[in-house]
């Protein structure tokens, strides 16, 4: 039987990308395979987690976080079920197994994943799962470097799942060379569209100017979308 390792299970809208303001029920799965400096996820092995108030131990069997998700949500009221993390997909088997269950009871419900991209062949695995993918391009980060290729190659395999690409800035943008390289890989593989995505809300005018510049050179379309959940003040 496989375990799951929780962070949080919690209700609240999208706060992020083309899917904002939408209802999600969101389980936040413990762990990660990258460390970025801004990281605002709580990836420390956490022993327990807290669902509505009641507290469970990690890890926890899949059927029974199952029963625990049906019991204390109504799947009814959500545009989808987000699987974010950490790195949702480091816990590939839990997720399937959630999946094909909440499938056989609510036909509704659609399923978004929330992931890092450095682990492209973890994503393919889950197409068939999924609805839509949230895929972060963390540029920064050595590891997700040197997987975008794969990763950009693994999107044209999907055939179930819909996507968009996100590139997550902070306050100091990003460095021109690891720039350069996204926009020559994401040309080459016909990507057309980016969400570009300040972190912390903060960004100044000159970033903004030379993001835009950079890409009006490109067939790709930029667009800047804050973090609504952080102008709302909720999770
Ligand atoms: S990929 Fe996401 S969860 Fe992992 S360290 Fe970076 S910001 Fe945190």
């Amino acid at each position: 039987m496989e375990k799951a390792y929780v962070n949080e299970v919690f209700s609240s809208i999208q706060g992020e990308g083309l899917y904002i303001g939408l209802y999600q029920l969101f389980i936040r799965f413990e762990g990660c395979n990258l460390s970025c400096s801004y990281c605002d996820t709580d990836n420390s092995n956490k022993k327990d987690f807290e669902i509505n108030g009641k507290k469970y131990l990690n890890p926890i069997t899949v059927d029974n976080l199952l029963e625990i998700v049906l019991a204390e949500f109504n799947l009814d009221l959500y545009h989808s079920i987000s699987f974010t993390g950490g790195e949702p997909s480091q816990q590939l088997e839990v997720i399937k197994t959630m999946v094909t269950e909440i499938r056989k009871r609510n036909k509704n419900i659609k399923f978004f994943l929330e992931t890092n991209g450095s682990l492209p062949d973890n994503l393919i695995k889950l197409d068939e799962y999924m609805d839509i993918m949230s895929i972060d391009l963390k540029m920064h980060n050595k590891e997700s470097i040197l997987a975008l290729p794969n990763l950009l190659n693994m999107l044209g395999k999907l055939t179930h799942s819909s996507y968009y690409l996100k590139l997550p800035f902070d306050a100091y943008g990003c460095e021109d060379k690891n720039l350069d390289y996204l926009i020559e890989q994401l040309t080459a593989n016909g990507i057309k569209e980016l969400i570009v995505q300040p972190l912390d809300n903060m960004i100044n005018e000159n970033i903004i100017d030379k993001l835009f510049t950079k890409f009006s050179k490109t067939d790709i379309t930029i667009r800047l979308i804050a973090q609504t959940h952080k102008l709302l003040s909720i999770r």
